[in-house]
């Protein structure tokens, strides 16, 4: 099956009754109505600020046509449908031949293919212009506020592939242009019969999935050039209809990496045999299985042995890099629907967004979300500019790790906050906020858990000792102009004076005070002052209570905090 370029109309199918079998229409009062259209991009005052500053606005007219469309009612309920109905696995067929198939509610697929046709996987690669990376992460934070399951997941990895294909073109040129391709097709071809391809990975095992090193997938050559049979298991393989996988497995020269096509040459199913689909807390509309591997046929990419690094050197910085932005997009969905509930509702004989409690709240989670997509962009910059700075390419390798732990942590405090915003109807599945607080603890898990970001940053300060003096001097731009931010930074510089032999029990401190830092730098230099003041004083200087809602601040800032956070612009 191939989907349709339009939207299915199977979201209006279904029209509800004016009155319901001979009751009496209720009359609703004091209820907030959906969320209109919305254009996300040019409704989002920093967000469209941030792409001229960075120079990247020659990607305004996609993130325009990008924020329209996921801020479009249309796709707020394919996001719903999408993860209502979740996917089914068929493993055999009517006759009992084996197919090993997900069947998807037809929303996922309009959402997989409106997220390729923009360009989220591809732009990066594809483009001469500025800061490709920069840009791409604009998208990638649009996107995520409308439907994580699909853009982070098979969308993500198709993007992240493309270097390491690029490596190796032996391997690599037979599928690239086709990961490239905007065009999604669903249909278990081969990749010769398709337009575009999607791409999954396998690498957790049963027996770990942070330290690949214990994978015990054993990969056998079959004498075809570069080709192998691999067997095994694999724990965790989410997007298991995508195109192409990308395995670890062992050699006789320790673990290496592969790719193996869904489908064979001959149109036969390659023996990728999925288990069982994983009973999830979220991510619903993105399957996850476990998968039997059975003399599956695979081809090495990159060198025998060196399936790790090569992992790391071609694709963890980029997908790290994304789920820091793509958390930053859950928080800002977390707080356009707190703000449209909350001015949408009455108690007290008051809107309840401008209750003292409430508006403090509210600022409180803008000032948090706003941090969050300046650190994340702030990180896709440093990428962007290694290659022709060595400051960038000294911060990129601190700010990555600690970006992708900081936002992924953050999203799951400013989801629970939100959905406290909306009283008893947040703890409904009916609102979006609840299936966006499941969803949100999964990008700490997963490409690494905080842990590992922990461990990733020390390495980079070991192999990379000036990486220090880039990161303080990054943050020191903005001093002079806050007493709490001096304050901190100056701490900061105490703490990053330690040894790195002694850094480990400490590394989530000092993430946690890098991501602070650097955010109150940003903030200072790049936000308004009472944005900046507010996150100073609250975050840095120690009037905050480790609660949203515990600012100082009252009043008039943050009422000027709360208006540049709402979306001002309707799709
Ligand atoms: C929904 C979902 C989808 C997924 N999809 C995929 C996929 O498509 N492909 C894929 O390959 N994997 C996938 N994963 C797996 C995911 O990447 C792993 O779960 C993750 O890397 C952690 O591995 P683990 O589960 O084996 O935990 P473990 O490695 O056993 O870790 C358990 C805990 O121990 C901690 N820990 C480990 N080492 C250290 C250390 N040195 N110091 C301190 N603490 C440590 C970890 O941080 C963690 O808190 C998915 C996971 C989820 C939840």
């Amino acid at each position: 099956m191939k989907t349709s370029s339009r939207p299915g109309d199977f979201a209006t199918a279904c029209p509800m009754p004016q009155s319901g079998y001979g009751h009496q229409a209720v009359e609703v009062e004091n209820m907030p109505p959906e969320l209109p259209d919305q254009n996300l991009f040019l409704g989002d005052e920093a967000l469209v600020a941030a792409c001229s500053r960075e120079g990247v606005q020659w990607i305004n007219d996609r993130a325009e046509a990008a924020g329209k469309t996921a801020g479009s009612r249309h796709f707020r309920e394919l996001a719903r449908l999408a993860n209502e109905n979740k996917p089914v696995l068929r493993t055999h067929d009517r006759i009992g031949r084996r197919i090993d198939f997900v069947e998807f509610h037809p929303a996922y697929h309009e959402l997989m293919a409106e997220t390729f046709r923009s360009e989220v996987h591809s732009l990066a690669w594809t483009t001469n212009e500025k800061r490709p990376q920069t840009a791409r992460t604009i998208l990638f934070y649009l996107w995520n506020q409308v439907e994580n399951g699909t853009v982070g997941c098979a969308n993500l990895m198709s993007y992240a592939i493309v270097p390491l294909l690029r490596s190796d073109p032996q391997i690599g040129d037979r599928w690239l242009s086709k990961v490239l391709s905007t065009e999604y097709d669903p249909r278990p071809l081969h990749a010769d019969e398709k337009p575009g391809l999607t791409v999954a990975m396998a690498m957790t095992e049963r027996q770990g999935g942070s330290d690949l090193r214990s994978n015990d997938t054993q990969a056998v050559p079959t004498g075809n050039e570069r080709e192998y049979h691999l067997s095994g298991q694999k724990f965790f393989v989410s997007a298991p209809m995508g195109d192409l996988l990308l395995l670890t497995a062992k050699t006789d020269s320790g673990v290496t990496l592969f790719i193996a096509p869904r489908t064979l040459a001959n149109g036969e199913r390659n023996s990728i045999h999925i288990q069982r689909l994983k009973d999830k807390l979220g991510n619903t509309s993105n399957a996850s299985s476990e998968v039997e591997l059975n003399n599956t046929v695979a081809y090495r990419i990159g060198e025998d042995g060196r399936g790790i690094r090569q992992f790391i050197k071609y694709m963890t910085q980029n997908i790290r890099m994304g789920l820091s932005t793509g958390s930053a997009g859950i928080m800002r969905c977390a707080l356009t629907l707190a703000l449209h509930h909350t001015s949408n509702r009455s108690a007290f004989g008051s809107t309840i967004h401008d209750l003292p409690q409430m508006s403090n709240t509210l600022a409180d989670l803008a000032i948090e979300s706003e941090a969050a997509f300046l650190l994340g962009l702030r990180a896709a910059k440093a990428v962007d500019d290694s290659p022709t700075s060595d400051t960038d390419k000294l911060l990129s390798r601190i700010l990555v790790p600690v970006a992708k732990y900081w936002n992924c942590r953050r999203a799951s405090a400013v989801t629970l906050e939100a959905m406290e915003c909306h009283g008893g109807m947040g703890y409904v599945e009916e609102q979006t906020i609840a299936r966006l607080y499941r969803e949100a603890p999964l990008n700490s898990i997963w490409e690494g858990t905080s842990a590992m970001m922990g461990l990733d940053m020390i390495r980079a300060f070991d192999a990379f000792p000036d990486s220090r003096d880039a990161l303080v001097h990054e943050i020191k731009l903005a001093t002079g102009s806050d007493r709490h931010f001096d304050a901190y930074v100056k701490n900061l510089e105490g703490e990053l004076g330690r040894s790195t032999d002694m850094m480990e029990p400490h590394a989530r401190r000092l993430m946690s005070m890098i991501a602070q830092a650097l955010q109150g730098s940003l903030l200072i230099r790049q936000s308004t002052q009472e944005v900046a003041d507010t996150f100073c004083a609250s975050r840095l200087g120690g009037e905050w209570a480790y609660e949203f809602g515990t600012l100082q601040e009252t009043g008039a800032p943050l009422r000027k905090i709360i208006d540049r956070a709402a979306i001002s612009q309707t799709g």
